[in-house]
This record gives C-alpha cells, structure tokens and sequence, in this order.
C-alpha cells in the first residue's frame, strides 16, 4: 500500500479515490450516506468489495485487516468455507419456505443445548426484535410496566432502548420517543451494585431487569460480574425476571454465551449476530413458563390471553443454516478460546506500543474484545484501572473528541487495518500472527502520525 505525504486526511482521500467517489453518491440517497449509524465515519467510509478470514478488501484495492468481524456476528472470520457451502445448498433449495422447516429445529436444539437458561427458543429478526419481545413478555408476565435499565448499555435501537445509551443519560427520552415510554424505563448506575440493589428494592413496579452482560457496548464500559451476581439475586428474591442481553456475548464469550463464563444464568437471554451465523437473525430464549406466554396451547390452557409475536423472516432457512454451522463449530472446538486468546494478546501488543511512544492512552478489554481509550483529560488511568471499574464513565463513553477518534481510524486504514468505530473491535478465530504484527505497527505508525499532526502530545 503506498501513501503520498501530506495530512492523515489527505492521504486517506488520495488512498480512497473510489470510496470518496461512492461516498458522494450516497449522501444523494441515504441520511449521511450510510446505512448504519455506525458506519458513519468523518469524512467517509471504505466500501468493501468481499472479505475473507480475517481480511476484507475496499473498492480501491487496499487490503484491510477486519476487528469489525460483521458487527460482531464473524466469530470465524469472512466467508468461513463451510458457512458459505451450507448457504448455497440451503440457496438452491429455496430461501423463503413461510412454513415449518427441520433446520430451524436443528438450530433451536444447538441453543437450547448450549445455553444454559434456553429451556425454550423463540426466533426473531435482529437483536432489536429480541429484547423488544424480552420487554413485551416480561411486562405480561408481572403485569408491571417498568423496565430496568443500565445506563449507557445498548439493546438495540427500539423506543424503550433508544435513550440514556449515547446521551440522555438522565433518561429522557430521544427525539421521536415518547416520554411515557421513557418515563416506564428506570435507569441504574451499572458501576454502584448499592445504588442499583436501593432503586430495585424500594419499587415494585419492575417487570425486567436487562443488562449487558460485559458491560456498555461490548465492555466500552466494563462491570464487575458482582453486577450480575447481585442483580440475580435481587431479581430472584422478587421473581422478577432478569434478562441478559448477550446478542454480541452469546457463544463468543464461551459456548454458553457469557452467563456460562460467569457462571450466572438468566431468566431470559437476547441473541443476534453468532447465532445466525453472520446472516440475519436474533431470538429470545428462556425459562419456559415466560415464553408460554407466546405458546398458543400454554395460554389457551390458563386461560390467558396469548402475547403476539411475528416476523416475516424468523428462523429463516437460509440464516438457520449459517446458524447450525457456527454452533456447531463453536460447540466442538475451542473458537471462542482462540478469539479470546488473539485479543489479549493484541491488548498487550498494542500497550506495549503505547509505552514504547510514550502515548498516554490505554487498550482495554475483555474476551475477545478491545476498546482504544484516548484519555481525553491526560488522567493517570491504565488499563488495569479501567478492567478493574475506576473510571469515568463519560470520558470512556463520549470521547470529547470525535475527530481524533475519525483520524485514528483513518490512520489505521492507511496501513492496513480497519478498526470498528468504539473505536476498537472483536476478534475472531481467522486472525493470525501476522495479522497481529500488522495492527501493531500500523497502530505505531498511525499514532507517530498523530503526533505530527499535534492531535497526540
Ligand atoms: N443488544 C446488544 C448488546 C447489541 O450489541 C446489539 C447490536 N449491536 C443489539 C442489542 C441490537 O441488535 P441488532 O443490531 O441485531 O438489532
């Protein structure tokens, strides 16, 4: 890849001729010409042509490194042979049978097996739909109207999850939704355990608890498994039911998802992205008498009026058949050990580097997961620190910064590497060594850049 001298963003535009074409083009057709808010990157984003394993290649020839892995969904990389040879038999047999179908049975069963609290499987479309349907089933099931949320963790974009994530973390509502939807939502401090037990405790109108089970966005800002253990046990005392949202945790953390890794299992759990296998898909899955709720004969039986629930494409063949795939894969290798094992080492690597330029940031993270932290205010904060819960949640969730943020990752994508937009990314079984060595020199370079440019002290 050769870059012309010049500016980080002069040279991002000079290496993307055709994307900044494309680019163009699209503010024409889409709100700022993407098609996900997080695909929105200043002054514009690559477009990819394919992608294999851990690489994916843009539509002026560069060739990336991925930590984007499909929004998560990639646990073994673009294109894994196997998943793509399932679809295109699935493909040729038919992509829409709006009927019953056995490999949506083979697909519920690899859940119900490998999640621990998954005695039944609803699929839905997305993640979005999971745990609109999770609220919706728990409400009918308390007969209570509040959901408890944690602030700053995302379930996807739905009017009850749609604010006190990015912004309003006072819990008033985003623009479009309504207050009184906002006004059902209770909104904890994830990183004090007493606050959150003295807010649950002193009301009785709660009919879910919901969290992410790593923390804000995939761990941008970590908790304490204490969180979960002591929020199980709140609920579990007052049979109100806790929801994990494992849609990016499920089957990377372990197998099990995160609830088997921490060893706390859930009344409900929200899937999406691994469990379809880098198709489309979610599901609700859980303790059996909540999801009666949506059972024709259960409701029937107690006279109760069933819970309604659709979706055009759930347990679509062609994502069941991704679906099976991955699961199987997951459930009989060591997949997730291996992502694990390449992003701690990728942490290390890359504070290592950060020692080595004298830069006062810290990468953080989880599993197999990582999460650049730019230190906005020059505090003495480490990675430790961050792992162990001392932070400031604003500066680790709003970088004041948005533009240091958009040149890091420009600079990444001059020498090969794309980050997701955190910034930071997931790992997957198809990263090597020499992805490795890439992302740590690209990751010198970039930051030897920066400080050119003055953006880095
Ligand atoms: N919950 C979590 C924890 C997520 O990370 C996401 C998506 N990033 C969602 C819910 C929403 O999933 P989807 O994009 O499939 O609607």
């Amino acid at each position: 890849m050769s870059v012309a001298h010049g500016t980080i963003v002069d040279r991002y535009h000079e290496l993307t001729r055709t994307s900044r074409r494309l680019a163009a083009e699209a503010r024409e057709i889409f709100p700022s010409g993407v098609t996900h808010d997080a695909r929105h990157l200043e002054p514009y984003g690559v477009y990819v042509t394919h992608a294999r394993g851990s690489r994916k290649w843009d539509v002026d020839g560069n060739e990336l490194v991925d930590y984007g892995g499909g929004h998560g969904s990639l646990l073994l990389g673009h294109s894994h042979p196997e998943i793509t040879a399932a679809v295109h038999e699935q493909l040729d047999k038919g992509t829409h049978f709006g009927s019953n179908h056995e490999l949506e049975i083979r697909w519920g069963r690899l859940v119900q097996q490998m999640v621990p609290c998954a005695e039944r499987v609803r699929f839905t479309n997305s993640g979005t739909e999971a745990t609109l349907l999770a609220m919706r089933l728990c409400r009918a099931y308390t007969g209570k109207a509040k959901i408890m949320r944690f602030v700053g963790h995302f379930h996807g974009w739905h009017d009850h999850a749609a604010f006190g994530v990015g912004n309003h973390f006072d819990g008033t509502p985003t623009p479009g939704v309504l207050p009184q939807i906002a006004e059902n939502v209770v909104l904890a401090p994830p990183w004090d355990i007493e606050k959150t037990r003295e807010m649950f405790t002193s009301r009785d109108d709660i009919a879910a608890v919901i969290v992410e089970t790593t923390g804000s966005t995939w761990g941008q800002v970590p908790i304490k498994a204490d969180l979960l253990h002591a929020l199980r046990e709140m609920t579990a005392e007052r049979d109100v039911p806790l929801i994990f949202d494992e849609v990016i945790s499920g089957f990377r953390c372990s197998p099990g998802g995160a609830q088997q890794a921490w060893g706390v299992t859930p009344d409900l759990t929200t899937l999406a992205k691994i469990l379809a296998g880098g198709l489309p898909g979610g599901a609700l899955v859980g303790r059996k008498d909540v999801l009666d709720l949506i059972d024709h004969y259960e409701t029937a039986a107690a006279g109760r009026e069933k819970v309604p629930h659709h979706g055009t494409y759930n347990a679509n063949p062609l994502s069941a058949a991704a679906g099976i795939v991955m699961l199987e894969a997951i459930r009989t290798t060591d997949a997730c050990e291996r992502a694990n094992d390449y992003a701690r080492r990728l942490r290390e690597e890359l504070n290592r580097v950060l020692a080595d330029e004298g830069v006062n940031w810290s990468v953080y993270g989880t599993f197999s997961g990582f999460h650049v932290f730019t230190n906005p205010h020059d505090e003495p904060i480490t990675a430790a620190d961050i792992d162990a819960c001392r932070y400031d949640f604003h500066a680790l969730k709003v970088p004041p910064r948005p533009g240091l943020i958009a040149k890091l990752r420009m600079g990444m994508i001059l020498h090969g590497v794309d980050l997701f937009v955190w910034p930071g990314g997931v790992t997957s079984t198809a990263h090597t060594d020499a992805d490795l060595t890439r992302t740590v020199d690209a990751f010198r370079q970039t930051l030897r850049l920066l400080k050119e440019e003055g953006e880095v002290a």
